[in-house]
């Protein structure tokens, strides 16, 4: 080995998209050059793959860049990504910055960092994205309990609020024969459970004539993985097939996460969402009429520019009256670029965190009803790795975290439990099913 490896840290935010991209683009560093070090550990190189879905998000990146470069003055700063792509010249104004690399170049990371140290200056390479963006593909490795696995980027839809579009481009995909190759690399790995991930998933199959369902189809055929979890997936692509086959088939976990963002029409027109309120409810009625005890998260955007208190009320309701598990709540977040940016009767930032404060304690009900609705029932726990304050926790196939005492060799194990109640933490209680007390 050569005496010079170069010690190289990771920092990921954002999505679960970004955590798989960030760990394939670590297994492609050449070893003989570069050594991995945890991300609190001191490095030659950091490596930040960044987030641009908010305000809030981007201000995170410029923190943590700034703290790396108070932490590791002579380290190489490489900055990649989303945020890296929508806005170079704002991070290289940061000190200490070296490289900045768009979304496409990102891969490319391990040829683009100099063999000496510091770059005078930022160096930026981020292209302009073309409608006709090659797909690179991504999975997580390294937490044995479950993998990341991108199946789709970018996105075609133009929501007024969003900037994903111009951050990663049209949407497209691989084959499904790629994405089976990959699933089997995972099982390889001994990974029990693998979380689909992308952009827009339910537009797979866009740019190779397939589609979703038949992605599923297949991927429940590869052997070694025995969950598979839908990341997120919008409402109007949320078809019957796709529910029927998540309850037919028991790889297929019983738990989806749709993007609402509102529960008002005029809203949602103006967010140019592909859809009116009554398909999502319509969906979530579907799903529970076939999997009573499915787990069903929501996201909503509060304070869009012109969200009156009868909309905001309108919107609270309607998911009140529905059978949603848990919600997401995102303050409204102007983005540079977009349609909404443009648009009158911006929410004061106080109506803003109190719309955001009531749906926070709504969906701590919804949650807890939901919890209780489970009592007494049986379900596949899959336990985690790491020790929690002397417990050892884990997600049911719905989507309930539970939590149990330590105990190591449950680690990446996936265990048939009772749900027994709701301890003060928030997690459910459990007690195993052994094949003594089995019903
Ligand atoms: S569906 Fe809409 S919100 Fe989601 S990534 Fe595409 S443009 Fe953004």
């Amino acid at each position: 080995m050569g005496i010079n490896r170069r010690r190289v840290a990771f920092h990921t935010l954002g999505c679960k998209l970004n955590f798989a991209e960030t760990s394939t683009i670590s297994r492609s560093m050449p070893t003989e050059h570069f050594e991995r070090v945890g991300s609190g550990d001191s490095a030659d190189v950091h490596i930040v793959n960044t987030c641009s879905v908010t305000e809030t998000a981007d201000k995170k990146c410029r923190q943590l860049i700034k703290q790396l470069v108070k932490r590791d003055p002579e380290a190489f700063i490489a900055v990649v990504g989303c945020y890296a792509q929508l806005n170079p010249e704002k991070i290289s104004a940061i000190k200490g910055v070296d490289l900045i690399l768009g979304n496409n170049e990102k891969y490319d990371i391990a040829n683009l960092i100099p063999a000496g140290g510091k770059n005078s200056v930022a160096e930026i390479y981020s292209r302009e994205l073309t409608a006709e963006e090659l797909f690179r593909g991504a999975w997580s490795a390294g937490d044995r309990t479950r993998s990341f696995l991108k199946v789709q980027d970018g996105c075609d839809y133009k929501c007024s609020y969003c900037t994903i579009p111009m951050a990663r481009g049209n949407s497209r995909n691989p084959d499904i024969s790629t994405i089976v190759g990959e699933a089997g690399k995972i099982a390889k790995e001994g990974i029990e459970e693998i979380v689909l991930t992308g952009v827009n998933i339910g537009d797979f199959g866009k740019s190779t004539g397939e589609s979703f369902i038949d992605l599923l189809k297949r991927i429940v055929e590869v052997k070694g993985i025995h969950r598979y979890r839908i990341s997120s997936i919008e409402p109007n692509l949320l078809t019957d097939d796709i529910i029927k086959f998540a309850a037919e088939n028991e790889k297929i976990m019983p738990h989806f996460h749709i993007p609402l963002q509102s529960g008002n029409n005029r809203i949602l027109g103006a967010m140019r969402r592909r859809y009116k309120r009554e398909v999502f409810a319509d969906r979530i009625i579907k799903i529970k009429e076939i999997m009573p005890f499915a787990g069903i998260g929501a996201d909503i955007i509060s304070g869009f520019p012109g969200e009156s208190e009868e909309e905001y009320e309108d919107t609270y309701s309607f998911i009140e009256s529905l059978p949603v598990s848990y919600l997401h709540i995102f303050p409204f977040s102007e983005r540079p670029g977009t349609v909404a940016a443009q648009l009158e009767g911006k929410v004061p930032y106080k109506v803003k965190e109190k719309r955001c404060k009531k749906l926070i304690s709504l969906s701590g009900s919804k949650q807890r009803e939901f919890m209780e609705h489970n009592i007494g029932r049986s379900e596949k726990v899959l336990f985690e790795g790491l020790e929690n304050d002397r417990l050892i926790t884990g997600f049911t196939e719905n989507y309930i975290r539970v939590e149990y005492p330590w105990e190591p060799s449950l680690s990446g194990q996936a265990k048939e439990v009772t749900l027994t109640g709701i301890a003060p933490s928030g997690r459910m209680t459990i007690n195993m099913i052994t094949t003594k007390n089995r019903l």
